[in-house]
């Protein structure tokens, strides 16, 4: 990690500290009461939840749980839309016709580029591509319950499990390129330990979805804490953006630096310097 990430990490989690609580009281009272039915079906073992203001992130409190008004996620989808539950349940046939209807599209848009989609070379590319696109998201088709599945354990240790260097691929949701880059993720259990590979698959499950790096980066850190409600969780992701190096602004190596800090990351400046220390070593 650069050395740039302690400052940012620092600023980033008193940012939070000061807003987090705030920003929830303030969404409650300016978006609607969901409908009566969702209000009193909350419940709170889904692995995120969506406000129904639209609002493509979660609102953590600064205790690290989700608030009464958000929508529960019950299968870890990620703030799922009607599609993403289409997609989840589809037989063979329907994904089949999913497929088509992705390379039909591509198909256009090769010609709208200004090339021959019946030349040689270009001929399997809208198939291949529908196959290319649905691999590369799908996160979609993972419930995180079944990503976790039984790897909670119970467990005594009270120390600080980092794993770090851990290699991420997504796609940036604004431009449909990719961003990649590597995420440090550290909890401090209380009682309960999850199995070491399954932070890294938690990682691949919502990387494989569109994303924005800010909402990985949540997403990931409140699944590890809905998963074994640790004392707290810290997630901190360096990512290169293609929508940055290749187009735009065309910045080549320029790093984006995002994190995330719950529960005693957040409120103690010694765990967090502790994490910090450990991520460099
Ligand atoms: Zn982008």
């Amino acid at each position: 990690m650069s050395s740039s990430t302690e400052a940012l990490a620092d600023s980033l989690s008193e940012k939070l500290k000061a807003h987090s609580i705030h920003d929830a009281q303030d969404l409650t009272e300016a978006v609607p009461a969901p409908p009566s039915p969702l209000r009193h079906h909350v419940v709170h073992e889904g692995y995120g939840f969506r406000p129904p203001s639209g609002v493509s992130t979660p609102i953590v409190t600064a205790s690290g749980s989700s608030t009464d008004v958000l929508i529960p996620d019950a299968h870890g989808l990620g703030w799922p839309a009607k599609d993403t539950y289409e997609r989840l349940s589809a037989t063979p046939e329907e994904r089949k016709a999913r497929e088509q209807k992705i390379a039909a599209a591509m198909r256009t848009i090769l010609q709208s580029i200004g090339e021959d989609p019946d030349r040689e070379g270009l001929l399997r590319t809208p198939d291949r591509y529908a196959q290319a696109i649905m691999w590369m998201t799908r996160g979609y088709e993972e419930r995180l319950a079944d990503v976790i599945n039984d790897a909670v354990f119970a467990e005594d240790h009270d120390e600080m499990v980092l794993v770090r260097d851990v290699d991420i691929s997504s796609l940036c949701e604004h431009h449909l390129v990719p961003f990649t880059g590597k995420v440090a993720i550290a909890y401090i259990p209380n009682k309960h330990v999850l199995g070491i590979s399954k932070l890294a698959r938690i990682a691949e499950t919502f990387s494989r979805r569109l994303q924005v790096q800010e909402r990985l980066t949540k997403q990931i850190a409140v699944a590890v804490q809905e998963a074994i409600k640790p004392r707290g969780v810290a997630v901190v992701m360096e990512a290169t953006h293609l929508c940055m190096t290749m187009r735009g602004v065309q910045k080549p190596g320029a790093i984006t630096v995002t994190s995330c800090m719950l529960g005693c990351f957040r409120d103690q400046q010694k765990t967090r310097e502790e994490f910090l220390t450990l991520m460099k070593s």
